[in-house]
């Protein structure tokens, strides 16, 4: 048995399928997870002495790869003044203002600890604001685990959710109606029927959690003008691609102004932190000043926002990063379409579909052979390459994947043997 194999086994007794987030586990893939000993740029270590190429990056967060000396150097020193105060303090004031120098639409913002916190808070905010109860999402879309978030498709009616998870009450799929991403019809029903019950519509503006879905050319732009007209808003769920796609997320990089934004992932430069924020009129709703209560013990934590003002400043400094990282994706997914695999791919944000159809929205991605997906991963990771262990999550090129490193990934992608493994 292998050190992986035996802590495992013992953390199966300790933690619900031995893990602290659920697709951890390797169960999509049936396998073991390996549990880490160290990362260092692109390379994540095990602790049987394995070395592996990370394409997974803490599925989002590492875009200067892992531990980066300038941001693993500020903690360290920000450490020795104290590891939380719950208090204000200057350096929220400074990631603030990086993070509104990137996105002009945070007009004012909040600072939470995960994804999760910052999109249930937004639609709170929404809701707030509008004073109206439900809201639309995409079928496919995540938004963390609370629970107006986790509903999937109902049989039949497509507008009628069902809870994904148990544990949460029938009755919030009442103000969680879902819609078909890439579909525009599917929303134009919704809100002929519950426009004006509509506090929001949120979205992925380039879905990142069912695989890669980039969004139809007017499709981001049409939904920016239907909540208009129906004076619902629109939220940006930015947690991936923010500081991902661009400086400005994927709002810049459609040029598309949402009401509400989520970061999470890059902005806390692998620390628990994420941020809400948007229009200073909606924000304006947001306790103490407004009704809206949304709090936090650690929020702002004074180690997670000095990981965030570092990364930042490190991107802002270097823009040329996200061509670098562009191109070197591109190199991957050339490999890829060589083997006649189906691949979509934004910036740096890449995925592969083990599918013969075109893929638009979630019926498409489920149409992916989830066996061929598990064969493949098992190649990669015998040839000591990590890609996430799910057909449905996204691969995620780093700074510190440097053009030797991919040439030798894409060699290795080159050489799968598609006959035996009947592609
Ligand atoms: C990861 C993710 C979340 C949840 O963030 P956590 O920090 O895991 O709670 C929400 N939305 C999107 C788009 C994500 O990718």
């Amino acid at each position: 048995m292998t050190k992986s194999e035996e802590f495992f086994k013992m953390s199966l007794n300790k933690m619900p399928g031995g893990v602290n987030s659920s697709v951890r586990a390797f169960n999509a893939v049936k396998k073991t997870p390996f549990f880490v000993e160290m990362a260092q740029g692109a390379y994540i270590y095990d602790v049987d002495g394995n070395k592996y190429v990370d394409y997974v990056c803490s599925w989002g967060p590492g875009i200067l790869g892992h531990a980066h000396p300038r941001v693993v150097e500020a903690v360290k020193k920000v450490c020795d003044n104290g590891l939380t105060f719950g208090a204000p303090t200057e350096k929220e004031l400074i990631l603030a203002e990086l993070i509104q120098k990137c996105v002009p639409s945070m007009q004012m913002l909040r600072l939470v600890s995960s994804g999760t916190e910052a999109v249930m808070s937004a639609v709170r905010v929404a809701r707030g604001y509008t004073k109206r109860e439900k809201i639309i999402k995409f079928i496919g879309c995540y938004h963390g685990h609370s629970d107006g978030s986790l509903m999937k498709a109902g049989s039949g009616v497509l507008t009628e959710a069902i809870p994904d998870s148990a544990g949460i009450p029938k009755d919030y799929a009442k103000f969680t109606l879902l819609a078909n991403y890439n579909d525009e019809n599917s929303v134009k029903k919704i809100m002929e029927q519950y426009g004006d019950d509509i506090a929001c519509i949120v979205v992925e503006p380039v879905a990142a959690n069912m695989g890669v879905v980039p969004p139809k050319p007017d499709f981001l732009k049409f939904l920016r003008n239907i909540t208009k007209q129906y004076g619902s808003l629109l939220i940006f769920d930015e947690v991936i691609t923010g500081f991902r796609l661009a400086l400005g997320g994927a709002q810049e990089y459609y040029g598309i102004e949402p009401d509400l934004s989520t970061f999470g992932k890059i902005v806390g430069g692998g620390m628990p932190l994420a941020v809400y924020g948007g229009r200073k009129d909606v924000m304006s709703c947001v306790a103490p000043v407004g009704a809206v209560y949304q709090a936090g013990t650690l929020s702002g934590n004074p180690i997670a926002v000095t990981a965030g003002i570092e990364t930042l400043k490190f991107l802002i400094e270097n823009p040329e990063i996200y061509s670098q990282i562009d191109k070197n994706t591109s190199i991957l997914e050339k490999a890829y379409k060589q083997l006649g695999l189906l691949t979509h791919r934004v910036g740096s944000l890449m995925s592969v579909f083990f599918t013969e159809k075109p893929v638009f929205n979630y019926n498409d991605v489920a149409t992916c052979d989830t066996n061929k997906f598990a064969k493949y991963f098992d190649y990669m990771l015998k040839n000591k390459i990590y890609v996430a262990p799910s057909q449905f999550e996204s691969m995620f090129v780093s700074v510190a994947h440097t053009d030797k490193i991919i040439e030798q990934t894409a060699d290795i992608i080159s050489e799968y043997d598609t006959i035996s493994n009947k592609l």
